[in-house]
């Protein structure tokens, strides 16, 4: 993996590339697989450039109300830290009784050997892995894409997902990633996240569907009724008949 040059000199000149470049696109195209984000998460996490360095670059650049989305992100990063203050070793734990509906019994502890090495034949999930092993990032959505469907589709504990980030990622950081997984596989939230195959096109471009081995027997295809129906089918039945 080549690993890009860490402290505060080059943190301060990628900060500075990015309030004197594309910035003012953030809000409106983050998250396109190809958008603007700033790629600072390491520095952040390493304390190269502290959180507020960067808020009040941004927002010197852009003003209040056009740097807000920016700033609402650094805000999750601080909320997951708070939560992780208060947790501590329990963020290894389910936060919240599952929001599926599923009992913990229908998950698997490890990721299995195909999924970690890029080779399930799904193009999407194979490429955001393949870009994670070998440059240790990989975009926020495409973050919450991988995520999702291994905790929902395969059926796999959020933990081993989380493992498996920080073991790779530049920006590996034990909050934003073990309460983005709860997040997702909702033992944090109210709600599990899931996406589908509409939803991962427009915002990839339709760079995976094409050419993909499964394009016409993809597990994501389907509206998010029927996705939830088939995800978190006691899920459903509750709602259907409380
Ligand atoms: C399953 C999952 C695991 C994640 N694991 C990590 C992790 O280990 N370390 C990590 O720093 N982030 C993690 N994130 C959050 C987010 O994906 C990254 O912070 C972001 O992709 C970093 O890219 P960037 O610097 O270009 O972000 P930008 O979009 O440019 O955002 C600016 C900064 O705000 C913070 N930020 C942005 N989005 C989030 C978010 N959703 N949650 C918390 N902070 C955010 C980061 O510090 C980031 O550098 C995870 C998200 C998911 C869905």
């Amino acid at each position: 993996m080549k690993i890009p040059k860490g402290g505060a000199t080059e943190g301060r000149e990628r900060l500075r590339h990015f309030v004197e470049g594309r910035a003012r696109d953030y809000a409106a195209t983050r998250n396109d697989l190809d958008g603007t984000v700033s790629g600072l998460s390491p520095w952040i996490r390493y304390g190269a450039l502290m959180a507020s360095e960067v808020r009040d670059a941004v927002v010197a650049r852009m003003g209040k109300e056009s740097a807000a989305k920016f700033v609402s992100e650094l805000g999750w990063r601080d909320y997951w830290h708070r939560v992780y203050v208060e947790v501590g070793e329990r963020i290894w734990e389910d936060l919240r009784p599952s929001a599926t509906g599923n009992p913990a019994s229908l998950y698997s502890e490890e990721l299995p050997p195909d999924v970690m090495a890029g080779r399930t034949g799904l193009r999407c999930m194979d490429s955001f892995v393949a870009e994670l092993v070998a440059s240790g990032t990989m975009h926020n959505h495409a973050r919450m894409w991988f995520a999702s469907w291994v905790v929902h589709w395969l059926r796999i504990k959020w933990q081993a997902g989380a493992k498996f980030f920080l073991a790779h990622l530049l920006d590996a950081d034990i909050a934003s990633n073990n309460l983005s997984w709860q997040w997702v596989a909702g033992t944090f939230s109210s709600k599990p996240y899931i996406f589908n195959r509409q939803n991962l096109d427009r915002f990839s471009k339709g760079r995976f569907c094409s050419g993909c081995h499964f394009r016409e027997n993809c597990p994501f295809e389907g509206t998010y009724e029927e996705l939830e129906a088939r995800l978190f089918p006691r899920l459903v039945r509750r709602l259907e008949h409380p």
